[in-house]
């Protein structure tokens, strides 16, 4: 693999840094503490290209490559990760997965609004009763004529309060397990979907995070995303990249912890000298800086996989997994650094250690990535 980013690459991180200097950074401990991002950031980010990255410039997309998505990912999760995760899930989970798996009619249905920040995307895999044994989800569709009737609960929807398009995952045969699971596109606005948003997260307090109720929900046929007993499938490839998309973030935390770290090791002093002249400290900024590094390697390794058409799928776990207990433990290194002040949200260590605790869980748990890197290794599923 190339290290080394090309002059397109530069120029779309330089974007992306930018972008979160003006219209992120000045605002993330107000949308913290009010528990809600300016949903006027979703067309910003559709303006400037970063909800169409990878998808094709027919359908709205702006194109680039899967590293340059790693890149703007990066920057946005070290700007903050509720911005950034509405772009991995809208993006990500939803517009991406549209491109892949979409009829023409639903890629020219979808894709120009979700690209462009028009619309917000949701993914309604989670319910209530099922998180990582998603396959033996209970919301159900039952066919009626030309359509499928829809009732269930969906849990802990990133975008949901916000979405117009629901990618949602429901019952639609009596195969067993996940082979009876199919996928549809619901409009948000149809009638028998309630939202309900969930407040008091521990972090992504800016994430319109919400609970999904349908009840008789109508469905056309046509709403069916991919084959009938394929929605496991769909869903799987989703996360697949997701954990891609998860990791970037999760080194733009990382990364965020590192300069936040150094900056107030330089300036804070303490017995008569600042304390980066501590080896302790020191200690503490090595073990991020490391942190860093291995996992940027680990995200980028998957980006370039992808864009080079080869399995990629273990390497997105590992890389997720990684990532994600790196981003904890370098948040939490630099909350060390800053003392007291760390513990308040003035600073930014506290928000970042918050923040990144999700990522060990949502999109498969540490716990379940070490069950497929384990898997692909041995052969033995142990689910
Ligand atoms: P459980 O599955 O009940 O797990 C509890 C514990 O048991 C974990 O430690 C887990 O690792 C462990 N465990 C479970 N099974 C095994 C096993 N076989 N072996 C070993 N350990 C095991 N979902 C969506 O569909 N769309 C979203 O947009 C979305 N966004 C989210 C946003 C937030 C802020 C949060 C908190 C969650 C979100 N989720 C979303 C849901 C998320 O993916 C689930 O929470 C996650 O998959 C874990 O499921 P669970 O919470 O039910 O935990």
């Amino acid at each position: 693999m190339n290290l080394e980013l090309s002059e397109e690459q530069t120029a779309v991180r330089q974007l992306a840094r930018d972008f979160v200097e003006r219209e992120i950074a000045p605002h993330v401990i107000a949308w913290d503490r009010a528990e809600e991002v300016d949903r006027g950031i979703v067309k910003k980010l559709g303006e400037v290209g970063f909800l169409g990255l990878t998808v094709a410039e027919e359908y709205g997309g702006s194109g680039g490559d899967h590293l340059a998505y790693c890149l703007v990912t990066e920057e946005l999760g070290r700007g903050d990760s509720s911005v950034r995760g509405i772009v991995s899930v809208s993006l990500g989970l939803v517009a991406k997965t549209i491109a892949a798996w979409g009829n023409e009619e639903q890629k020219r249905r979808w894709l120009p609004g979700l690209t462009s920040g028009e619309l917000v995307g949701c993914f309604g895999l989670t319910e209530p009763g099922t998180g990582s044994d998603a396959g033996s989800l209970a919301t159900r569709a039952v066919r009626d004529g030309d359509e499928y009737v829809v009732n269930g609960t969906k849990m802990f929807i990133t975008n949901g309060t916000w979405a117009d398009v629901v990618l949602l995952f429901a019952r639609s045969t009596d195969a067993p397990g996940h082979k009876g699971v199919s996928a549809f596109l619901v409009p948000a606005d149809t009638p028998g979907l309630t939202r309900r948003t969930i407040h008091g997260k521990l972090g992504l307090r800016g994430q319109a995070t919400a609970e999904l109720v349908l009840e008789d929900v109508r469905v056309p046929a046509s709403a069916m995303l991919g084959e009938e007993g394929k929605g496991f499938s769909v869903a799987m490839s989703a996360l697949a990249k997701g954990r891609m998309s998860v990791a970037a973030g999760c080194v733009g935390i990382a990364q965020a912890a590192l300069d936040a770290a150094v900056r107030h090791a330089g300036e804070r002093e303490q017995f008569g000298r600042t304390i980066a002249h501590h080896q302790l400290v020191q200690e503490l900024i090595s073990d991020i800086a490391v942190d860093v590094d291995a996992a940027r390697l680990l995200t980028w390794r998957v980006a370039d996989l992808i864009d080079r058409g080869l399995p990629f799928v273990t390497e997105a776990s590992k890389a997720k997994l990684f990532a994600s207990e790196a981003a904890v433990r370098a948040a939490n290194n630099a909350l060390q650094v800053f003392g007291g002040y760390g513990y308040i949200d003035e600073y930014p260590a506290g928000k970042l250690l918050r923040d990144a605790r999700v990522m060990t869980l949502y999109e498969g748990t540490s716990q379940i990535q070490k069950l497929l890197i384990g898997r692909a290794l041995t052969g033995v599923s142990a689910f």
